[in-house]
């Protein structure tokens, strides 16, 4: 985790928040090359499930949540880890995770354990009081079932079908640690998918997989993910089924995505009209919704539908890739290279285009007219290193999982040439500046 950590600061891929004035704990910054490969990761899964299938639309709602909708979901009353408080030292620790002492100062004089809330509440307009708050929302599904109608009505879906969204999260998470993996401030990833009750199990075995080889075109190896079913406690309350995706973080087995059978819990808490539409969870009674959150049959019968969600947290998708890609590669004669070898399509920089000599114009010239060729591509960014020194920048490219290198050199004036060095075997070859185009276009359009 060090080396991956050192490495994300020093090449600018993730920073401390907040960091000239001490850090903020639990959020972190996403740096050039950062950005890059989240934005890489997300779309990799928007175009998975929403571009790739039929039956998916997209959704970006508001992070800022009306508490009805979250008292109605059971965040208000539920979203709780119990704590417990050290009377002598004030630290504040969640329950499963101390003994009978304070892990700060050995205290023995603890509180019971009492439940406490992982929403941030703020307010919103000008008048702070009671009447004036929201939350920052602690998922991105609830927009997702408030909006169900909005978007059947705008789409003429049926069943079934799934609605996605990726954004921000926020949880008060008690203890943030291990970098990104548990954060305060994180991206999900989620996919609420509606079926007819009675089609759920065959959905949910079926989005284990479809998730859990998304994973592994990721670059995450199978024998790295463990699929693992939640049961009796552990278990949410809504849950009729849950698979957790683990994965071997480095700092051990932890839960990369989620997989849940919600039932009609969902859609059944946040209905009018619960009292006549069957609903098989138990839900809160509510008498505030003005929209029907059902679908009808061929039978003109309401339908509330299950739902099977896939939640993916962005963070530790970056974790993750990050962890498999980083490798200190040998290379005999006692001599070492890090690479990143990141999988093609989630690379921040596509490739670098490097001219054999800072201070000649006309190599420099020549560095610039190609990265504007191959940009144009749209495949990601691609740029011009202009460092003088091409050992310096093949090993810096490497760092950075860079998985082209091309040098122009005084050929490149002369010859019409270009070399291009491949990340992870090292070979370079020269082909002619005729055929860079469709080298690029070839080795991207796959990806
Ligand atoms: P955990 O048990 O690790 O706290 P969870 O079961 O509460 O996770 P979910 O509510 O199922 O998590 O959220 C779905 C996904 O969102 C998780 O699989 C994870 O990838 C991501 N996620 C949840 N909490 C955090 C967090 N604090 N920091 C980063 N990612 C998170």
């Amino acid at each position: 985790m060090e080396d991956i950590v050192a490495l994300c600061k020093r090449r600018g891929f993730i920073f401390q928040s907040s960091e000239i004035y001490g850090g903020l704990q639990g959020m972190y910054d996403y740096g050039p090359l950062g950005v890059e490969l989240k934005n890489n990761l997300k779309s990799a899964w928007w175009k998975s499930i929403v571009y790739d299938r039929d039956d998916v639309e997209g959704l970006d709602s508001s992070i800022l949540t009306h508490p009805d909708v979250l008292k109605f979901s059971g965040h208000t009353d539920t979203f709780t880890d119990p704590m417990i408080d050290c009377k002598s030292c004030k630290a504040r620790f969640r329950a499963d995770q101390i003994d009978d002492k304070c892990p700060k100062c050995g205290s023995q004089d603890l509180t019971e354990p009492r439940p406490f809330n992982l929403m941030f509440k703020t307010s919103v307009g000008p008048v702070t009081d009671e009447s004036s708050y929201a939350y920052l929302r602690p998922e991105t599904a609830q927009q997702i079932f408030i909006n169900f109608k909005n978007i059947i009505d705008s789409t003429s879906r049926t069943l079934p079908f799934g609605i996605a969204q990726i954004g921000k999260s926020f949880r008060n998470e008690i203890t943030p640690r291990n970098f990104i993996f548990r954060v305060r401030e994180f991206e999900q990833m989620e996919l609420e998918f509606f079926v007819l009750p009675g089609h759920d199990d065959h959905w949910h075995k079926s989005w284990v997989e479809m998730r859990t080889k998304w994973w592994i075109k990721q670059g995450i190896p199978k024998d790295k993910l463990n699929v693992i079913d939640i049961t009796g406690d552990d278990l949410a309350h809504y849950s009729k089924a849950t698979a957790d995706i683990m994965y071997s973080f480095p700092h051990g087995d932890e839960e990369l995505e989620g997989i849940a059978n919600r039932t009609d819990f969902d859609l059944g808490s946040h209905t009018k009209n619960q009292g006549s539409l069957n609903i098989k969870a138990n839900v809160k009674e509510n008498n505030k919704s003005n929209s029907r959150l059902a679908v009808q049959n061929e039978n003109k019968e309401w339908i509330v539908p299950y739902i099977i969600e896939p939640s993916a947290g962005v963070d530790r998708g970056v974790l993750a890739v990050l962890n498999e890609a980083f490798t200190n590669e040998d290379l005999g004669d006692g001599k070492t290279r890090i690479v990143l070898k990141l999988k093609k399509h989630l690379s921040p920089i596509k490739a670098a285009v490097i001219p054999l000599k800072r201070n000649n114009e006309n190599l420099v010239n020549k560095a610039h007219e190609v990265k504007s060729r191959l940009q144009k591509y749209q495949f990601g960014r691609v740029v011009v290193e202009n460092t003088g020194n091409i050992g310096k920048s093949y090993r810096k490219h490497d760092e950075v999982g860079t998985p082209l290198c091309l040098t122009v050199d005084f050929d490149s004036l002369e010859k019409n040439t270009i070399t291009i060095r491949d990340r992870d075997t090292m070979n370079q070859e020269s082909i002619s500046l005729d055929n860079i185009d469709k080298y690029f276009s070839d080795y991207y359009s796959d990806a």
